[in-house]
């Protein structure tokens, strides 16, 4: 059913195919399971003994968190791996997370000068990743408290850069307060990154080893805009730091987008991530995902992991546009899922109240911009996944029914030291448009508004 066509097509007459238990007990176990072994002291022997501790490293300048690379690998190399794990947690607190979720291929590993010799560099994740286990196998707190400054910082936001934030300042010596919508605190590590990268409790634990370092309380079940107001923390706190990430997410505005088995890729992925026993997930034999960037991948590949038989990812520019890298786009295709680029989706066909196909048309770039070319084409789904991107929700942002905060771009306007245009109040993460929107920005953003609090405190 996917001749092109100038006509809209029809829904098929089939009832939707979406059941859980679709694979065994070992299937399931080994499809979320840990998608990468971690190294054995022999390996990362010969890996660490492969850098050539540049003086300069442009692996440093790389990570946006600026982790000395070449410093904590010479430690690897000299059996110092507790020493290496704390190299690596001054500057990322996140460094476990960081070491699984990275992509590396377009930060610290791109920019290694083995690349150009051997074609391959260090492997910088995988060393990271290593050190960071041994770090917290041993169960040890490696960091200690400056002593108490009295002063008292609301987080609104415990993922990625909210805790680290909390971390900094904490270790500074002041005390935080993390309140968070959610049930658990760790954010889009707990409720969004893939199942495979982060299996079981990794978040938690690793949550737990930055509480662990004291002055954090955490706050959860408490959201900004329903349960606290922005004027209460400005009133209460000496300091506040916005760090809620995105709470919403872009409509496909194509006809039918409200009909049963069509989800959004987030919402499912945080189900999925919350369900210990992934046979009870209930998934379409056949699913379209639209989208292009690393949510469309996950859902994709998360799909065809619970056994999904048909996943087609269809993007409406070609390979290059999508924000997946190249690496990201050939790992979904490894797992089976093909990605269809050049078309855009143009209403959901149902079947009932359901969906039961996808009318695409095709498009290409005309003077500049994408435009339909009218053909158009319909691929049959029993589930639709919407990965279009998310969005920030400035409500929770209101005082008197009126956001309070100068945005930018649909996102927190902040100034190079993370300052908002509210006196006492910074943000950093998804929130704001400082980078990328990858976990170790958020912890660079974090960090960084950390030290411009400090600085401001120290001053008052
Ligand atoms: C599906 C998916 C997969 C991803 N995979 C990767 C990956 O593999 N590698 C990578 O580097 N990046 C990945 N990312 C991006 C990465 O997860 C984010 O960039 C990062 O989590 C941003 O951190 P943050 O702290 O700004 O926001 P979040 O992690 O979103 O945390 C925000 C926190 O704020 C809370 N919150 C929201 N609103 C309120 C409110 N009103 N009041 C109180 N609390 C609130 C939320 O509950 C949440 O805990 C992925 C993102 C998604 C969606
Ligand atoms: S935090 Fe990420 S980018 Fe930085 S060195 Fe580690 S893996 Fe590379």
């Amino acid at each position: 059913m996917s001749k092109p066509s100038a006509e809209a097509a029809s829904a098929p007459d089939t009832a939707p195919d979406i059941a859980p238990g679709r694979l065994t007990p070992a299937e399931y176990h080994a499809n979320f399971g840990d998608i990468e072994s971690p190294l054995q002291r022999a390996e990362a022997l010969i890996d660490a003994s492969r850098c050539y501790f540049c003086h300069d490293a442009p692996c440093i300048e790389a990570c946006p968190t600026g982790i000395d690379i070449p410093g904590f690998i010479r430690k690897i190399a000299t059996d110092n791996v507790k020493g290496a794990a704390v190299t690596i947690l001054e500057q990322n607190i996140f460094g476990g997370t960081c070491a699984r979720v990275c992509p590396t291929e377009i930060l610290c590993e791109r920019a290694c000068v083995r690349n150009a010799g051997e074609g391959r560099p260090v492997n910088i994740g995988a060393l990271q990743r290593y050190a960071t286990d041994h770090l917290f196998a041993l169960g040890v707190e490696p960091f200690q408290r400056a002593a108490p400054t009295g002063r008292r910082i609301a987080i609104v936001g415990g993922g990625p850069a909210g805790l680290a934030c909390a971390h900094r300042l904490a270790l500074l010596g002041h005390e935080t307060v993390v309140f968070d919508a959610r049930e658990k605190l760790g954010g889009l590590n707990e409720y969004g990154i893939a199942a495979y990268k982060l299996p079981e409790d990794f978040a938690q634990n690793e949550v737990g080893f930055i509480l662990g370092l004291g002055g954090i309380a955490a706050r959860t079940g408490q959201a900004l805009g329903r349960d606290i107001a922005l004027a209460d923390l400005r009133r209460d706190f000496d300091a506040v730091f916005l760090a809620m990430g995105f709470a919403g997410v872009n409509a496909l505005a194509a006809e039918g987008e409200e009909l049963a088995g069509v989800e959004d890729a987030v919402a499912y992925i945080a189900q999925l991530r919350q369900t210990a026993d992934k046979s009870t997930l209930h998934i379409g034999r056949r699913v379209v995902v639209i989208g292009g960037g690393n949510t469309a991948i996950d859902i994709a590949v998360q799909s065809k992991r619970l056994g999904a038989e048909d996943v087609t990812i269809v993007y409406r520019r070609g390979p290059s546009h999508m924000s997946a890298t190249d690496h990201e786009q050939a790992f979904a295709q490894t797992n089976g899922v093909k990605i269809k680029h050049w078309a855009r989706p143009r209403r959901l066909l149902a079947r009932g109240h359901h969906v039961a196909a996808v009318e695409f048309e095709y498009t290409r770039i005309e003077e500049g911009s994408l435009a339909g070319t009218g053909e158009r084409f319909a691929l049959e789904a029993d589930m639709v996944f919407k990965a279009i991107g998310q969005i920030m929700l400035p409500d929770p942002l209101s005082e008197d029914g009126r956001v309070v905060l100068e945005l930018k771009d649909g996102r927190i306007a902040v100034d190079a030291h993370h300052a908002t245009s509210l006196p006492r109040v910074y943000a950093g993460g998804d929130c704001v448009a400082s980078g990328q929107d990858l976990t170790v920005q958020a912890v660079e953003d974090g960090k960084r508004a950390a030290a411009a609090i400090d600085r401001y405190l120290a001053k008052r």
